[in-house]
């Protein structure tokens, strides 16, 4: 499948300086930043700097040090803003089926409250 990556979604812009955002991890590849309207007392957004707009297409082009570090800043996160006891959920939204909003690769790490059983 041949990937279109729209170079001026919201991330983009955040990842350019063009839209500030509230970051909580910057890396060589990675940045992590708060969701602007957060659906839990913690949720945090996780996105490679490349252009890659779905997980499909990270895997498929992406480097190794890429996705190691994409991976490593979601643990990271997680760490960071002390998850560990109460738990949290990690999820990435895909495509039209998944409801994806901005088109360029990100997880959602929700914690801070019970998040009840997901599923559909
Ligand atoms: P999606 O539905 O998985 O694509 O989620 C996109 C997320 O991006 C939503 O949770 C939005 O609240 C969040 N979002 C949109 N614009 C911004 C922004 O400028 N800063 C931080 N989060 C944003």
């Amino acid at each position: 499948m041949a990937y279109t990556y729209d170079p001026k979604n919201i991330f983009a812009k955040i990842l350019t300086g063009e839209i500030p955002n509230k970051t909580v991890l910057e890396t060589e590849h990675s940045l992590a930043f708060r969701d602007i309207y957060p659906q839990a007392p913690v949720h945090v957004l996780v996105i490679p700097k490349g252009a890659y707009v779905c997980y499909d297409h990270f895997a498929q082009e992406a480097s190794d040090a890429e996705i190691l570090d994409f991976n490593r800043v979601i643990g990271e996160v997680c760490r960071m803003e002390g998850l560990e006891a109460g738990g949290y959920r990690v999820i990435s939204n895909a495509g039209r089926d998944g409801v994806q909003e901005v088109p360029h690769l990100h997880v959602h790490i929700l914690a801070g409250r019970p998040l009840g059983r997901m599923l559909a």
